[in-house]
């Protein structure tokens, strides 16, 4: 048989070694099954999905199995939970099972979560549950098909081994694939630790694999400040890509931020169904400290956790570093605007900026909430309506209660677009780029969920299979784009996982 996994492993993050990655090998899964393999992600990792799926992947990605040439490790890092900081949290139940690089020079990082338990599981059991494999499978292929920066995922595997959390469930593992995981509090625990020399070896590695823009800066300290530099830019244009879909990742905690600027950390996140600038999708986060309208806000204030960890980094003389984090961190907030600004201006079909643009999106998103008009269908929507007055407006004023104050809108709309946007069919087509038809909808994701606890798999796929091409009409999948059931309005999402 062909070993599907004998790829370019490079292990760099075991050559790193501690005291940021420790040697781990995953604890076997009893008897474990295939549920879903990714063509797409096997393709970035130039494994041939189809070969897999002959041969055979569920031994490996349960953790039974190392492939040959993988060293696997589990990272330490630490974070500050909703505000607070938390101290040592670390890889509790992700296995990296080593780091390849690809035909095309690219680098991967390949891990199990759910692979057992790690120096860094504190109390937990190291497991993680079906339901949260499926919910990270589909949430991270939805946004990679949206064009949103995050993880990938390549896999899942599942058993009848019981994990227990607030009811018994069963155990399944989920093979997460990423450039890095390295996060922001993967510094701040050396920081918190007073272990300032070991800040430069991570930075060196992560910004030697995956910034190879910054190689020919000679001076350090001005190599470090260009990949802040990089690293507020791409979280600023994340959050704008997550406001822009109406995506609410739940847990900003600053261990689930990526240094590279990807989504990380697929928990109790939601797409929203009626707009609701204020919604909590994470029912555990009583403050609402991580609801959507907070997230550009708290990147701010995590990318200030970050910053102020790698201070060393900037300047020998303290007081200087001080300043120029300061420096760094207050170009957040034009970077954010400006990149939200351009997503919601592509929304509304506008090529030009103009000065009123702003008041023009919030009389709607105002309109929107205050009638709980649905995020992706009223966006959609207007991709349809004609620049023609009354051509084509139904079924956008239909996703309003108000239709008088839909209507009037549309007015100022059509004003807006004037002469520039009279030719409607390129507009369409641009909004239909960048106004999902289909998103994953927390009903959706359910139903998936649901059957796949019977041991049937077809939903999964099939919804899967819908999210790779969420911009597409797909008229056999209409009902997917609904508005959400009654039930689904009841659903309630928490951290446990
Ligand atoms: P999260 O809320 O998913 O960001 O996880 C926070 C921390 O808890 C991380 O250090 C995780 O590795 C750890 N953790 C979460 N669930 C488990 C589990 N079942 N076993 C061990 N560690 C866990
Ligand atoms: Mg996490
Ligand atoms: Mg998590």
């Amino acid at each position: 048989t062909v070993d599907v996994f004998a790829l370019n492993w490079v292990n760099r993050q075991a050559r790193l070694g501690e005291p940021w990655f420790f040697a781990q090998t995953p604890t076997p899964l009893s008897s474990p099954y295939p549920i879903a393999f990714n063509d797409d992600v096997a393709a970035l990792l130039d494994i041939d999905a189809d070969a897999a799926r002959a041969a055979g992947y569920t031994q490996t990605l349960a953790g039974n199995c190392l492939p040959d040439g993988a060293e696997p490790t589990s990272h330490r890092y630490g974070g500050h939970q909703f505000g607070v900081w938390a101290g040592q949290l670390g890889d509790g139940r992700a296995i990296t099972l080593g780091d390849i690089r690809n035909a095309r020079g690219q680098s991967y990082e390949i891990q199990l979560k759910g692979a057992g338990k790690t120096p860094f599981s504190r109390f937990a059991d190291g497991r993680a549950v079906l339901r949260s494999a499926i919910r990270e499978y589909l949430g991270s292929e939805a946004l990679a098909a949206l064009n949103i920066p995050t993880t990938r995922a390549l896999a899942m595997v599942g058993s009848d081994a019981p994990v227990y959390r607030e009811t018994v469930e069963t155990a399944a593992v989920m093979t997460r694939v990423a450039p890095s995981l390295v996060r922001f509090g993967s510094f701040e625990v050396l920081f918190e630790a007073r272990r300032f020399d070991d800040l430069a070896p991570l930075a060196d590695h992560v910004i030697g694999e995956h910034f190879p823009e910054l190689a020919g800066i000679e001076d350090d300290y001005a190599r470090y400040k260009a990949w802040v530099e990089i690293i507020i830019e791409r979280t600023a244009g994340l959050i704008a890509d997550w406001q822009a879909v109406g995506f609410c990742h739940g847990v900003l905690n600053t261990d689930n931020m990526s240094v590279l600027g990807l989504t990380l950390d697929y928990g109790p996140y939601g797409f929203m169904d009626s707009f609701d600038p204020g919604w909590i999708c994470n029912h555990t986060d009583e403050g609402g400290r991580y609801a959507y309208d907070q997230q550009p806000h708290v990147g701010l204030w995590n990318l200030g956790r970050f910053v102020q960890s790698i201070l060393p980094l900037l300047s020998e003389v303290p007081d200087d570093a001080v300043a120029m984090g300061q420096q760094l961190l207050e170009r957040y907030r034009g970077i954010y605007d400006n990149a939200y600004m351009a997503r919601m201006r592509a929304k509304l079909g506008l090529i030009d900026a103009r000065e009123d643009d702003r008041a023009l999106l919030e009389s709607l998103l105002k309109t929107m909430a205050r009638d709980g008009a649905d995020f992706t269908r009223t966006f959609r929507a207007l991709g349809h309506v004609s620049s023609a007055p009354d051509a084509g407006d139904a079924p956008f004023i239909d996703e309003f209660a108000d239709r008088d104050a839909a209507s009037a809108w549309l007015a100022d709309w059509r004003q807006r677009l004037g002469d520039a946007g009279a030719d409607d069919a390129p507009r369409a087509e641009r909004m239909r780029l960048t106004n999902p038809k289909y998103i994953l909808r927390n009903y959706l994701a359910q139903n998936a969920i649901d059957r796949a606890q019977d041991g049937d798999f077809s939903e999964l796929e099939r919804l899967h299979a819908l999210l790779r091409r969420p911009f597409d009409e797909q008229p056999d999948n209409a009902d997917y784009a609904r508005l959400p059931p009654d039930w689904a309005r009841g659903l309630v999402l928490s951290c446990s996982s």
